[in-house]
């Protein structure tokens, strides 16, 4: 060989070896193969390089198998990373329309992604529809557990309360002015206890009905009860029989509220079909003596002690009845002796 061919083969190796694209010299310059060679070699060479990076190369225009291959296997490796970008956003749709070994892996890949991404959407709905259903069945038991206060409460207003005057009913009235007593022995306050008995009440049922009778224990509760002060309540006792406990009240105080409510009882007349008609009523008082308050008074023991202080409020409201009705009688010792009289 000739040292210029030794020299071309040289500048190919070179092609093949070095980091630096080298140039031509210029004495080979005139050898055509040589300049063909570099230039297929050379853009070989880049796309190989940019490759081996992780890049995809220019196409190489330079004919032949070789840049050919270079050329397909570029266009794949751009069709793999355009499926991969399709893929992340959840669209296998272009699968088995590529050969060989690397698509058929990707392709594999793809689908058993497909099928759990599927899978996992039919969990999601499941778990919607699951947790749809869990939030209706929480605000059906939230809706009954509403209904069963409140039906708790009617029940207990029911039980506590009478049903046609809405006051406390006989039994609420003992409880709570047992409870009451505590107060008042805690504090030493004074307070009374009384009787309100609706004068010839038959008298009135005969003549105007019972009907109208319901009508008169509504509207004396009514008036009575826009008499009371903040420390009193009442209860039905009886058919037309009405308890008072009035607190912070002597017997003298205790005495004037009942009079200021038989006063108001007898200036507002019941307005039933017929016209007005005059309703009154006799009232009976006793003071609750502290010192009488049983020591350790709890539930049963207070209840005997107000039934007391009622029976006593009674003996006077007889007397009341018995001196012409319409009145207002206090409790003095020894009124039981005086009915038997
Ligand atoms: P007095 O002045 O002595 O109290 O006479 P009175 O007629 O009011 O007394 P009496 O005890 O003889 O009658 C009470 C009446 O109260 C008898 C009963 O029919 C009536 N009564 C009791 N409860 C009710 C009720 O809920 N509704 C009605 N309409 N009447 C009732
Ligand atoms: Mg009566
Ligand atoms: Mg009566």
């Amino acid at each position: 060989m000739e040292e210029r061919e030794y020299r071309a083969l040289d500048h190919v190796l070179k092609l093949l070896r070095d980091d630096a694209m080298p140039e031509i010299p210029d004495e080979l310059a005139e050898i055509p193969a040589l300049g063909e060679a570099h230039g297929r070699l050379g853009a070989v060479r880049e796309a190989l390089r940019s490759l081996s990076r992780g890049d995809l190369p220019p196409e190489i225009s330079a004919g032949g198998s070789v840049a050919e291959s270079l050329n397909t296997l570029r266009s794949r490796l751009g069709e793999l990373a355009r499926r991969m970008r399709m893929a992340e956003n959840g669209d296998f749709s272009r699968q088995g329309d590529c050969p060989g070994e690397i698509f058929a892996a990707f392709d594999s890949m793809a689908l058993r992604l497909d099928g759990m991404i599927c899978d996992l959407r039919k969990k999601e709905e499941t778990l919607l529809i699951m947790t749809r259903d869990l939030q209706n069945e929480v605000s059906l038991r939230t809706s009954a557990v509403e209904a069963l206060q409140q039906s708790e409460l009617r029940f207990r207003h029911l039980a506590s309360h009478d049903p046609l005057t809405g006051i406390l009913n006989r039994r609420s009235f003992m409880e709570r002015a047992s409870h009451e007593l505590q107060f008042v022995s805690q504090q030493n306050t004074l307070s009374c206890i009384a009787i309100m008995d609706i004068d010839h009440f038959k008298r009135f049922n005969d003549r105007y009905g019972h009907v109208n009778g319901d009508e008169v224990l509504k509207h004396v509760v009514k008036i009575v009860s826009e008499g009371l002060r903040k420390h009193d309540f009442l209860g039905r006792y009886g058919g037309e029989e009405f308890v008072f406990f009035l607190g912070n009240a002597d017997l003298e105080t205790g005495v004037k509220v009942a009079d200021r409510l038989r006063k108001s009882l007898e200036t507002s007349p019941v307005k039933i079909e017929s016209g007005p008609v005059r309703i009154t009523a006799s009232f009976g008082v006793a003071p609750v003596v502290n010192s009488e308050i049983p020591a350790q008074a709890e539930g049963r023991e207070n209840t005997d002690f107000i039934r007391m202080v009622i029976d006593r409020a009674d003996h006077a409201m007889y007397k009341a009845k018995r001196t012409g009705r319409n009145k207002v009688a206090a409790y003095e010792p020894g009124l039981e002796m005086q009915e038997q009289q």
